[in-house]
């Protein structure tokens, strides 16, 4: 698919059941949410709908699944971009692929829009070494500019994910931008265990797995670690042909899943 064509919306299946844990976010969400499902109520009594929503978080947490479970919930379009997309984008393209989204978005409002890895074009500008980043900065500039210049009554709502909040460009975090942040963090225990439970659905365990075992032995595991897990298991079960996933299974993939996360620095104990 080519990366300068502007995404059709996607009609979101995904609602909070999907999403384990993460009850702060969800309460924040949910606010944003009735009023995207009733705009009108909200105008009536002149409620004003935040613009923009900053998800705070490490990697495979659940960021991207929560904003697609927002757009499920209130039944809207979901309009989505990666900032790192625009990386290989000539100059211009970026911006207009970001003014294309937001003039589809408000014809089809009420809608969300989701923006993963903010960071990648909302890094603070000029920190470049001898410019080169005219792609970045338009892009960037384009986006400003289309934050500001939708009212907040046309029910448009951009949510944004990032694990580097600390270099976004401030311009991104003012008033009426991104003023609204919702942190999300790796899964404690029970967490684990209820994202165990949602993705081990339709698998086929052996008596022997006990998922909040294999909940209390995984500490700092994201909820995209503890998927790949138990389709790692799945995995191995099947190379052994086994019809079964037994818990052998699930200690060889817990190493596995365990060494890449080392390779990529980050250390658990
Ligand atoms: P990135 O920063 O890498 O984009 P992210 O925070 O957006 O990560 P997601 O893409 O939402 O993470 O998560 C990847 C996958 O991990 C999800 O599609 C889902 O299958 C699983 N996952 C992550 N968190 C949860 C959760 N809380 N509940 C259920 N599944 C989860």
């Amino acid at each position: 698919k080519s990366k300068a064509k502007l995404q059709e919306p996607e009609k979101q299946d995904t609602t909070f059941d999907d999403v384990a844990g993460l009850d702060n976010a969800k309460k924040e969400l949910q606010e944003i949410i009735e009023f995207l499902k009733e705009p009108d109520r909200f105008k009536e009594i002149g409620a004003k709908l935040p613009k923009g929503l900053l998800m705070v978080g490490p990697p495979g947490t659940g960021k991207t699944l929560m904003a697609k479970a927002a757009a499920g919930e209130a039944d809207v379009p979901f309009y989505s971009i990666s900032g790192s997309d625009f990386m290989e984008m000539f100059v211009g393209v970026g911006a207009k692929r970001v003014r294309d989204m937001f003039e589809k978005a408000k014809k089809t409002s009420p809608s969300i829009i989701f923006i993963d890895e903010i960071d990648s074009i909302g890094r603070r500008r000029g920190a470049g070494l001898g410019g080169g980043h005219d792609e970045r900065e338009q892009t960037l500039n384009q986006l400003l500019s289309e934050l500001d210049g939708f009212e907040p009554t046309e029910s448009v709502v951009v949510m944004a994910a990032t694990n580097r909040p600390d270099i976004l460009d401030k311009a991104l975090l003012r008033p009426g931008r991104f003023d609204r942040r919702i942190t999300v963090n790796l899964p404690k225990q029970s967490a684990r265990h209820e994202i165990l439970k949602i993705h081990a659905k339709g698998k086929p365990f052996a008596e022997d797995v006990d998922l909040e075992q294999i909940a209390r032995s995984t500490p700092g595991f994201s909820g995209a670690d503890l998927e790949n897990l138990l389709n790692e298991a799945s995995l191995y079960a099947g190379r052994n042909k086994r019809k079964e996933i037994v818990m052998d299974d699930i200690d060889q993939a817990r190493d596995k899943v365990l060494m890449g996360l080392e390779r990529d620095g980050i250390t658990i104990d």
